[in-house]
């Protein structure tokens, strides 16, 4: 259900603008406002997930749904094989800063590991 005070929905709904790279009728990608690496895009479910500890036993259609739109960013972005890291940050201590599940889809350089 969508969340009213949610960032990730407002894009959703487009009540908030977002540059897209990738849309289906689950799946959104759209470029990080604030991008950590050279190729830096959030995939998100289109229904409010808060983390993937929301992943539950129905989902594994959506998940998979989620990892196609991951490997279509990838190709699309250009990190397809030179190689690209796909994280996502859940609650405090994982430092999830926006409650909408969102996997970063990083790339364009070397990733240093592990991450801080
Ligand atoms: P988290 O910290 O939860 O793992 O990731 C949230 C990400 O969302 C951050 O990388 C942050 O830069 C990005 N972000 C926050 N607000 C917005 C926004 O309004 N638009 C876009 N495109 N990205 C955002
Ligand atoms: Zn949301």
């Amino acid at each position: 259900m969508a969340d009213e005070r949610c960032l990730f929905c407002d894009i959703v709904a487009g009540r908030l603008p977002a540059t897209l790279v990738h849309e289906d009728d689950e799946v959104l990608a759209f470029r990080d406002i604030a991008p950590r690496a050279p190729v830096h895009v959030l995939v998100i479910p289109r229904r409010h997930l808060v983390s993937v500890m929301d992943f539950g036993e129905d989902d594994a259609p959506l998940l998979s749904r989620m990892f196609a739109a991951i490997r279509e960013v990838a190709r699309r972005e250009g990190v397809a094989d030179t190689g690209f890291r796909v994280v996502s940050n859940a609650g405090r201590n994982g430092g999830q800063t926006v409650g909408h599940l969102h996997f970063h889809v990083l790339g364009g350089r070397f990733m240093t590991w592990p991450p801080g």
